[in-house]
């Protein structure tokens, strides 16, 4: 069988299409284009321009059960539907996060996509594509710079260097660099402090880049950054620190959203991609209006569950937007039901109707959420091949109890082809009525905010807040802050806080460990748990199997 990157190369090396070509499939002109080689380009601003102003098709969100060791695919069936949705006759586009390069080095593999349903060329997207995350980092660490610089210069604004927030970045995952000291060497080598690195994509500047609708809101946004606090505990933001056009300058093409194509050739914008613990998970608000104004029907997914991912698109992307789904796909796969049924990795293979119809609880409880937001749902099941007949069909009859179609998906095996049936049913489901409603109101009380995202979306029974949660609530309250959105930092293994209780608990407590302003991202970091902004890699990385040979061809990239 062939690995995901021996599909894409074979259809790279026969089938690409230059860009340029792509992107006439969508009334695009090569004016409208920055062309990074032949097979990726930005748009110019012009560009965006105009097509912000196009009426918008209508908008799929591609959410999950919790994601479990067993996989489930989302990627692959966004852009296995996509495919599919063109070869029924709707002009669809994608809009997908773009990758970071720490997990693809650890154990994740890559983010494009699985089988023959990829978005191309994979070895660039998943490596340095278009070298927006490379911008990202150095607006970060130029920041944290000026930052250590105005310390070093007299420190004007009297910034306490033990409660600097703003950390440096690096997109690798490099547990050496969690804790660190910094300032080292004495007095012309800067003041000596605490710091440490996150991964590029935990930066608030990846949210804020892909939540910015212009350059103008990219500054405003950077300038609101809180970077610390002062000795007297009052926020210090860059907008104190005078330095917002420098860094937005930095990020003037990261901006931008970048074009590839689909291994069938359907356009697809991979731009942007935010952590979904803390931060909210989702492609830049560009691509996603990029995505609505040049297709009938823009396919989106979030990160992580739906609990996690699905949440946050509902509650802090969709309002970015200006657009709410027209309708939601959850994936689930037979696999990972009878994980959450208590079957083994080892014995996922076996067919096992007890087990999966006791894990359906997982993909009830997902189903019962996104329902709540008043937007048609529909279920993929990501066929993998040891699911028996018996196990699709008890699947389908189980959602179908909750009204709910649920469609076996082959886009792994198959491309677009495979995936006509889901294509078929999400068509359907754009023809009925969605009446979006919010969760909550962003006007309400920080804790009644964070108690309808327990109570209603994990099925908790109440929020115990820590002594330093408390105290963050109050320091939000003084300055004003109230009023963000909430950006839950949970495990995204679990409905609870706790990555080891599967399946649909309930009436659980969520613990709240620290509430963290996020005032560019315009939401509040609530901290569950232990959320490591910056990963490590496993005991035998990816990297082992990779290599490039003399003619630059890449292999082991997964
Ligand atoms: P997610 O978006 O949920 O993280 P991806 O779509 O990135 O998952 O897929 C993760 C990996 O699983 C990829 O390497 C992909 O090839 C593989 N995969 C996805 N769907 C299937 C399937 N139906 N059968 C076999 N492997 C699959």
């Amino acid at each position: 069988m062939k690995t995901d990157i021996e599909i894409a190369q074979h259809v790279e090396h026969t089938a690409m299409k230059p860009i340029d070509e792509i992107a006439a499939t969508i009334d695009l002109t090569p004016d409208d284009l920055e062309n990074y080689g032949k097979y990726k380009a930005k748009l110019t601003f012009d560009a965006i321009q105009k097509i912000k102003s196009k009426p918008q098709g209508k908008l799929v969100l591609v959410t999950s059960i919790n994601p479990t060791p067993a996989g489930e695919g989302k990627s692959t069936v966004t852009i296995g539907l996509a495919d599919a949705l063109n070869r029924i006759g709707q002009k669809t586009v994608i809009a997908l996060r773009e990758p970071s390069l720490g997990p693809v080095m650890g154990m994740k593999g890559g983010a494009t996509g699985g089988g023959n349903a990829q978005v191309i060329p994979m070895e660039d997207i998943n490596l340095h594509f278009t070298g927006d995350m490379h911008a990202l980092t150095t607006a970060n660490d130029t920041l944290a710079a000026l930052i250590d610089n105005h310390i070093q210069q007299g420190n004007e604004l009297n910034i306490d260097p033990r409660r600097i927030q703003w950390k440096r970045v690096v997109d690798i995952n490099d547990r050496a660099l969690r804790q660190i000291v910094i300032g080292l060497g004495g007095p012309t080598s800067g003041m000596p402090r605490q710091d440490g690195f996150d991964i590029t994509v935990a930066s608030e500047l990846m949210a804020i880049l892909c939540l910015a609708e212009d350059i103008h809101d990219l500054k405003a946004r950077i300038a609101k950054i809180t970077v610390g606090y002062t000795y007297d505990r009052q926020p210090v933001t860059v907008g104190d620190l005078k330095v917002q056009g420098a860094i937005a300058m930095l990020l003037r093409d990261a901006i931008k959203p970048n074009l590839v194509q689909t291994l069938e050739g359907t356009p697809a914008f991979v731009h942007g991609g935010p952590f979904a613990n803390i931060a909210h998970g989702c492609n830049s608000i560009l691509a996603t209006k990029m995505a609505l104004g040049l297709g009938d029907v823009a396919i989106t997914e979030a990160g992580f569950g739906a609990d996690l991912g699905g949440e946050k698109f509902m509650d802090i992307a969709s309002p970015a937007i200006g657009h709410t789904p027209n309708a939601t796909v959850i994936v689930a796969t037979i696999r990972a039901l009878k994980y959450n049924g208590g079957v083994g990795v080892k014995d996922l293979t076996q067919e096992n109707l007890a087990a999966l119809e006791k894990g359906f609880v997982n993909l009830k409880k997902h189903i019962e959420n996104m329902q709540r937001y008043h937007v048609p749902v529909v279920v993929a099941i990501n066929a993998f091949s040891a699911d028996t007949t018996a196990e699709i069909e008890l699947l389908e009859k189980l959602c179908q109890d909750l009204g709910v179609t649920a469609v076996n998906t082959e886009v792994w095996a198959n491309g677009g082809q495979g995936g006509e049936p889901l294509a078929k049913a999400v068509a359907k489901a754009l023809q009925q009525p969605a009446d979006f409603t919010p969760l909550y109101d962003r006007k309400d009380s920080v804790e009644n905010k964070i108690n309808a995202i327990v109570k209603t979306i994990y099925g908790g029974r109440n929020v115990e807040f820590s002594a330093k949660a408390l105290r963050d609530l109050k320091l939000i309250s003084a300055n004003g802050w109230n009023n963000l959105a909430i950006c839950m930092a949970k495990t995204q293994y679990s409905l609870t806080d706790d990555q080891h209780i599967l399946g649909a608990p309930k009436d659980f407590t969520i613990h709240v460990r620290e509430i963290v302003p996020k005032t560019g991202s315009g939401f509040l970091v609530v901290l569950t748990g232990n959320v490591l902004t910056m990963p490590g890699l496993p005991k035998k990385p990816a990297a082992l199997n990779m290599d490039v040979d003399d003619n630059g061809v890449i292999s082991g990239l997964f």
